[in-house]
């Protein structure tokens, strides 16, 4: 045979960091596989325990409640996940920004909605925001706030929950294992017999169904879209992911999904992309030959009468979209 190595598929799934997560892993006995999933369930708890702002003794919340001004000492492992944060917010000219978390409040996010905020308030949360206002400095690892920004990790912390398990998996040569993280997918390695992993991506406007089927042999696809849950201000709904660069919600209505090796740069770009929407965002992905694709409605969303346009970039389709065989 072509494949002598571990040929059960053994599957679980757990809920993490908000979301339902599916793990899979191919082994010779189905204890084996349970063990091997066990151990990335621990990883996934692990860094939902040190960056979840919705625990009060994460990293993250404490750093969010640390004196302005001040330096806080990271743990030397965190140091180049706040240099990649910085570098991000600044590659995407802030389409990406988890300095957002005064904003988040202010538009009542966390909470499903609320009141439409007033002028004033969006004025402060805009003042509050940005992680431009922090500082890194490292030997010790520290970084210092400069004004009282609040930190969010709702769009990267899945990547890098992932990127810990990949590292772990190529660590311990984990066979052939898949995860699936509330819209992100991860894979190592391919299943026994074949040469890539059937992985679906969500219809935009409904994400309980599958829309589209493509093959993924190596990293990680991450998509960003409209919320689960509905969030109204003033009975109007509007997106849980903001604009950093003005402050309101973003206005796109559909959803973007991006390849990358790595996860939490998946992550971080399915979140800016989805920012800067389709017309800025695919010639953005194209200059740097990135692969996204947006699927953008267009018509009636309200009376259900609308298509689905599917707009990838180049190197999505050449990699995606292309049946090569
Ligand atoms: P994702 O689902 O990965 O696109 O992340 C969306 C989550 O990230 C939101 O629910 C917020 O918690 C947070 N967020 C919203 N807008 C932004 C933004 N522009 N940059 C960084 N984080 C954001
Ligand atoms: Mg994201």
């Amino acid at each position: 045979p072509l494949w002598a190595g571990p040929s059960r598929k053994v599957t679980r799934q757990v809920f993490l960091m908000g979301t339902r997560c599916t793990l899979v892993v191919y082994a010779d006995e189905r204890r084996k596989g349970l063990v091997e999933l066990e151990g990335f369930v621990r990883i996934l708890e692990q860094t939902e325990r040190e960056l979840s702002t919705w625990r009060e003794d994460s990293v993250l919340s404490r750093l969010n409640r640390h004196p302005v001004g001040m330096a806080f000492i990271l743990d030397e492992n965190l140091c180049p996940l706040f240099g990649r944060l910085l570098f991000w917010s600044r590659a995407t000219g802030r389409a990406f920004d988890p300095g957002v978390g005064a904003l988040i409040d202010v538009w009542g996010i966390r909470r499903d909605g609320g009141n439409w905020p007033s002028e004033q308030a969006l004025e402060s949360a805009q003042w509050r925001s940005g992680a431009e206002h922090l500082v890194l400095k490292t030997a010790p690892c520290r970084v210092i706030r400069e004004r009282d920004v609040i930190l969010d990790a709702g769009a990267f912390g899945k990547g890098e929950a992932l990127d810990r398990v990949a590292a772990e998996a190529l660590r311990r040569g984990t066979p052939p294992w898949l995860i699936d993280l509330g819209g992100q997918t991860i894979v190592g390695g391919t299943p026994p017999a074949d040469r890539s992993w059937k992985v679906s991506i969500a219809h935009p406007l409904k994400r309980k169904e599958p829309f589209l089927e493509v093959k993924l042999d190596s990293g990680v696809l991450s998509t960003s879209g409209g919320s689960e849950r509905s969030l109204l201000v003033n009975g109007q709904s509007i997106n849980h992911i903001l604009d950093p660069r003005n402050g309101q919600p973003a206005g796109f209505r559909g959803s973007v999904t991006v390849w990358h090796p790595r996860g939490m740069s998946a992550d971080i770009l399915s979140t800016a992309l989805y920012v800067m929407g389709p017309e800025e965002g695919l010639s953005w992905a194209e200059a740097r030959d990135l692969a996204v694709c947006f699927f953008v409605p267009s018509g009636d969303i309200s009376s259900n009468s609308y298509q689905v346009h599917v707009r990838p970039s180049h190197i999505f389709r050449q990699r995606f979209l292309q049946d090569t065989n």
